[in-house]
């Protein structure tokens, strides 16, 4: 059997050698970039909505591999789920990160519980975190967004370029 980290490290590399939903769509009523000045992940995300489903999603950026596999597993978690769900997930899978959930209690994150041990790494948190920001600012009609909004587990002296 393999263990948790091995598990999580093959995850992430393919997620990376096959992101999902990478790329742009040829329409999107919704999409936001974002921006993580700590790492320098950028990233774009964009979806059309079906109703109240999203029925298309892509991701495009220069990220690490953290960020592209959560983009990329994000991308295939909610396609499909209505915005109220996809709210939902956004706000279990940052409180995952930050390590405010309690993964005995009943969430929806699935196999996106991968990235639980993400709290761990206070540098990384933002990475893992980044593309779910960002759709929550497409969600919301915010065309652009940054992680310096979020608070900040680490002290960064690190700046926009
Ligand atoms: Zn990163």
């Amino acid at each position: 059997m393999m263990n948790a980290k091995s598990l999580y490290q093959e995850v992430i590399l393919d997620h990376n050698r096959k992101p999902r939903n990478y790329g742009v769509l040829n329409e999107a009523s919704h999409h936001a970039v974002g921006h993580n000045p700590l790492c320098g992940d950028r990233l774009n995300v964009e979806f059309n909505l079906d109703g109240e489903c999203i029925n298309e999603i892509a991701f495009q950026g220069e990220s690490c591999a953290i960020c592209k596999a959560s983009a990329s597993m994000m991308t295939a978690a909610v396609k499909g789920k209505t915005c109220l769900d996809v709210e939902t997930l956004i706000q279990e899978f940052r409180d995952m990160a930050t390590g405010k959930l309690d993964l005995e209690d009943p969430h929806h994150l699935g196999r996106l519980t991968i990235f639980s041990s993400i709290k761990d790494l206070p540098t990384r948190v933002k990475c893992a975190i980044l593309p779910w920001h960002t759709l929550h600012a497409a969600l919301h009609s915010e065309t652009s967004t940054s992680t310096e909004a979020e608070n900040d587990p680490v002290q960064s002296s690190t700046g926009t370029v």
